[in-house]
């Protein structure tokens, strides 16, 4: 596996860490805020402190990933937001101040208002770490398209839904053209950044109701529903063609010009997903051995020799 994979597998993984921790200190947070209610005396300085948001270790982690790709996203805002407007409001609790509680004992509205609080603050926290949860089962970590495990799964839904439906359904695997002189002339890293914008140029030119899976190092499986051989290779030229036209772009502002090659097959009632799986791949290696760049269909009789 390449070493972006680990860098970013490792980012969502750090994430995970923080967002569970965060569950867990501000269990305890929160303890120490009923302590200091029941007990009294000299309350902590992450109950009472203007800055008790940035006391914890989520707080700091939110601050400095502030403006930084995911946690500019609308689920770490909402996380930053309730966590901020918790502390906010356990602060005046604690600190009896007006507008609040004007007597001794604390009304039973403005309690329960900090446990809704509380509440949502966790709610934000475990949305988080579902979809990060999800993410890290479902997606590949480089390119984040689904991996091969989600794959066979769907396809096996495609090939019910074909069926029940009367409709077709093809399948395509897309292998890029010469990838190990990519990496041998230009580096793993940029093998890596070709892989990401190989992905994105099918994905940016998919039909919204297609799929694409990483099917293996430098390949994908795009599954096309209701659709037969026909229209499956007039998309597949598509994406085949705008690979072709547009270059991808290195990190040392190099281009570097990137082809793939791919097999159509068709989903039949009959015929296993993995045996579908086989027929594009021998239509694949056709598509190599008569020169690559190219599409070519799954036929009746076609070799199995690689
Ligand atoms: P062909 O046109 O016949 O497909 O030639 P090829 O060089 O693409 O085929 P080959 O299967 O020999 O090489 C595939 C290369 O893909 C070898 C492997 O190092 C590289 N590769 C696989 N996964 C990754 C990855 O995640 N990142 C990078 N940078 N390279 C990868
Ligand atoms: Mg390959
Ligand atoms: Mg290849």
């Amino acid at each position: 596996m390449a070493d972006e994979d680990h860098a970013s597998g490792n980012e969502a993984s750090a994430i995970l860490d923080v967002i569970d921790d965060a569950i867990e200190e501000h269990d305890q947070w929160l303890q120490r805020w009923h302590r200091a209610m029941v007990v009294g005396g000299e309350p902590p300085g992450d109950v009472v402190s203007e800055n008790a948001q940035y006391i914890c270790r989520l707080g700091v982690w939110l601050d400095i990933n502030k403006g930084r790709g995911l946690v500019d996203q609308p689920a770490f805002q909402e996380l930053g937001k309730t966590h901020h407007e918790m502390h906010d409001f356990a602060r005046l609790l604690a600190l009896g101040g007006p507008g609040i509680s004007d007597n001794a004992t604390m009304a039973v509205e403005d309690y329960d208002e900090l446990v809704g609080r509380v509440d949502r603050f966790k709610a934000a926290a475990r949305r988080i770490l579902e979809a990060f949860r999800k993410a890290a089962v479902e997606l590949d970590p480089l390119t984040g398209v689904q991996n091969r495990r989600v794959m066979m799964a769907e396809l096996e839904r495609e090939q019910v839904r074909a069926s029940r439906t009367d409709s077709p359904c093809c399948i395509a695997i897309a292998d890029i053209d010469r990838f190990k002189e990519v990496n041998d002339e230009h580096g793993h890293q940029a093998g890596d950044r070709v892989l990401l914008h190989v992905a994105g140029s099918f994905l940016a030119r998919m039909r919204p109701y297609d799929g694409i899976y990483r099917y293996g190092g430098e390949e994908f499986i795009i599954v096309l529903p209701d659709t037969d051989l026909r229209s499956a290779r007039i998309v597949a030229e598509r994406l085949r063609g705008m690979l072709e036209a547009t270059p991808a772009k290195l990190a040392d502002g190099g281009e570097v010009a990137v082809t793939a090659s791919m097999g159509l097959a068709m989903i039949e009632d009959d015929v296993t997903v993995t045996e579908t799986i086989a027929r594009a791949d021998r239509a694949l290696y056709a598509a190599k051995d008569s020169g690559r760049n190219r599409v070519v269909e799954w036929r009746e009789g076609m070799a199995d020799d690689h």
